[in-house]
């Protein structure tokens, strides 16, 4: 992709965006920018701004748009974002994609569509390692050794908001606060539409195959700068 890549992948929790998201922008050469990331690194590292955000994550709420905004915001000031960036998990309401507006334009935005009942299996069957972050899965991505990372061997664990519990609270703060933001980027001609129901090779294909087509659009007939 030609230019300023600013794209965010709009999905609902567990349509593996963060591995679509990751993939595209090593491909693409851009950094890959995830807010749930980088505030689960503020929590690692329990900086003030992780200590407030944790109990939100945990609870599959999420966290309050200054404390995430501050994050992001430091984060795109870093040089390597200059010439473009992939945003994963960020704008999830209105007001943050009104923010974002006044921050850095967009190219387009990737929706992720899958139906929620294999949603809520994909989520409550994730397993990542707390050492590596990689991510696993018990049913379609299973380690080679029951619940051991296949990279370093440490024991794998389930994140907080991946118990049922919080998955249905995580589901409703999709439908109430995420999903108004399709129309909000419908309307502005930005929104790409992704089936997210196929496996990862797939997905990353169709992801790819819309990036090529917006690339293959002049830039003047591109939607950029069109959330302005
Ligand atoms: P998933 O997409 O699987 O929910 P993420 O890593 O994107 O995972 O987000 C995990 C959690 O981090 C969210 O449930 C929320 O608490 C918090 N979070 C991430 N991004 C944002 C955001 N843009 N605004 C508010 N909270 C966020």
């Amino acid at each position: 992709m030609d230019g300023r890549a600013a794209d965010r992948a709009l999905g609902t929790a567990g349509g593996r965006k963060g591995t679509q998201a990751s993939r595209l922008a090593q491909a693409i050469g851009v950094p890959h920018l995830s807010t749930g990331d980088l505030l689960r690194a503020a929590v690692a590292a329990r900086t003030p701004i992780g200590l407030e955000a944790d109990s939100h994550i945990r609870s599959g709420g999420l966290v309050p748009d200054r404390l995430v905004l501050k994050i992001l915001e430091e984060r795109l000031a870093a040089a390597d974002c200059r010439a473009g960036f992939l945003l994963d998990g960020f704008p999830r309401n209105v007001a943050q994609a009104t923010a974002l507006e006044s921050i850095a334009p967009l190219d387009a935005v990737f929706s992720f569509d899958l139906p929620e009942e294999l949603l809520v299996r994909r989520l409550s069957g994730r397993r990542v390692c707390p050492t590596c972050q990689a991510v696993y899965h018990v049913e379609t991505l299973p380690p080679r050794v029951a619940d051991r990372c296949d990279r370093d061997g440490t024991a794998l664990v389930q994140r907080p908001d991946d118990r049922p519990e919080a998955v249905g609270t995580r589901f409703k703060v999709y439908l109430e606060q995420t999903a108004p933001l399709l129309d909000h980027y419908r309307g502005r001609g930005l929104l790409r539409p992704i089936d997210a129901d196929g496996d990862p090779d797939t997905v990353q294909a169709r992801l790819r195959e819309a990036v090529a087509a917006l690339g293959r659009k002049a830039p003047s007939e591109r939607a950029r700068g069109a959330t302005r």
